[in-house]
């Protein structure tokens, strides 16, 4: 947690829960990122946290944005943000949606099917287009396998037809699993890339563009590897599989770039125990999956907790949130130990919870509010 959001909880007591986002550490973030990888051009993924000052500061900064949907360029625009720096990277979109973007000037859309190629070349005539390839996301907490990308094959042959398309047959993306934390799975992706660079230069199509995804982390309960050692293995796995002869290359961090600069304050609601006698606490607190902690499924993204009494004696808990959803249970198989002295009415603080928690909030599930965003 910043100084400056301790200061902001201390002096404003804003009511519960609440997403608190340093804009100066995602600004620090940001130059971090580029400045381990210089050549390279950042394309934020906006759904990792879609608050209109993390836009607006990002643009000021020179950041792209990779945009899902109308509403994203829609709010990318609103905030200064020059379509020519959008990439459309959602592999599905509804053809109007296409057109929308089109008119609006964006330039660069991912695809990685036949249908959805078709879909560009009628409503998008002549744009850059780069395709998606299938990985398996391994070593990732929050994979995003299976459902993007297709084979190195097919992307071959797709990038080939949508040079007869009349489009600009761009490059390769692929995204290695979102909190990454097997440096060797860039090794592998680019591989795959580099492939499918190889096939279409046969054909006479110079690809110059490799997306190398997000996969950055957020730290998270466990230990992770510096940004430095990502950077590092990305740049590694180009050389090797590229030469000298470099693309360019584009990443679109969202989690590493604002899941750190966040905090969610929370209180906790009732504290109790399911018999008399009971070791393990189950605790209640008002955040939960359904007002930004959606990341908690299957236990998935383990959040570091603090308390006003850390250092204190600890005990086992079963941690959920305060909806009427028995869905609604953050850890419970996970070992969670949080001191014995913690009590209803307590604030407590989730940390690193600037990315994938806001827009994951509920509109009003049980009556709650969606989670509130301070860009301080
Ligand atoms: C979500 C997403 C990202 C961001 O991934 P992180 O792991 O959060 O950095 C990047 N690219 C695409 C296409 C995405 O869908």
């Amino acid at each position: 947690m910043t100084e400056k959001i301790r200061r902001f909880l201390r002096e404003r007591q804003p009511e519960t829960p609440c997403l608190v986002v340093d804009l100066d550490a995602v600004a620090d973030s940001y130059l971090q990122l580029t400045g381990l990888f210089p050549e390279a051009q950042v394309f934020y993924a906006v759904k990792a946290n879609p608050a209109s000052e993390v836009i607006q500061r990002l643009n000021t900064l020179g950041s792209g944005f990779d945009v899902a949907s109308p509403g994203e360029i829609d709010l990318c625009l609103g905030q200064g943000a020059s379509a020519a720096r959008m990439s459309y990277g959602n592999t599905i979109k509804k053809e109007r949606d296409i057109a929308y973007a089109y008119e609006r000037g964006v330039k660069l859309y991912a695809f990685d099917s036949e249908s959805e190629l078709e879909k560009i070349k009628r409503a998008a005539p002549g744009a850059r287009v780069f395709c998606r390839v299938l990985v398996d996301c391994g070593g990732a907490e929050w994979p995003l396998s299976r459902k993007f990308g297709c084979s190195p094959e097919m992307a071959a042959d797709l990038l080939r037809r949508a040079r007869d398309y009349g489009l600009d047959p761009y490059g390769v993306a692929f995204h290695v699993g979102s909190q990454q934390t097997d440096l060797k799975q860039w090794d592998a992706a680019v591989g795959l890339a580099a492939r499918v660079f190889t096939v279409l230069r046969e054909a006479n199509i110079d690809l110059r563009m490799v997306n190398v995804g997000g996969g950055f982390p957020a730290r998270y309960r466990s230990e992770i590897p510096t940004l430095k050692r990502y950077a590092g293995a990305v740049t590694r796995a180009m050389t090797k599989h590229f030469g000298n002869n470099l693309p360019q290359v584009v990443i679109e961090p969202g989690r590493s770039m604002v899941g750190d600069a966040g905090i969610i304050q929370s209180e906790v609601v009732l504290i109790s125990t399911k018999d008399y006698g009971e070791d393990k606490r189950w605790v209640y607190l008002d955040v939960g999956k359904f007002s930004g902690l959606a990341e908690t499924m299957d236990e998935a993204i383990k959040y570091r907790i603090r308390t006003p009494h850390d250092g204190g004696e600890t005990g086992p808990v079963v941690i959920a949130g305060p909806t009427c959803d028995s869905a609604d249970i953050l850890y419970e198989k996970t070992e969670y130990q949080l001191p014995r002295a913690l009590k209803a009415g307590d604030k407590v603080e989730v940390l690193s919870t600037g990315a994938y928690t806001s827009s994951y909030s509920s509109v009003g599930f049980n009556g709650f509010a969606p989670l509130r965003t301070y860009c301080i």
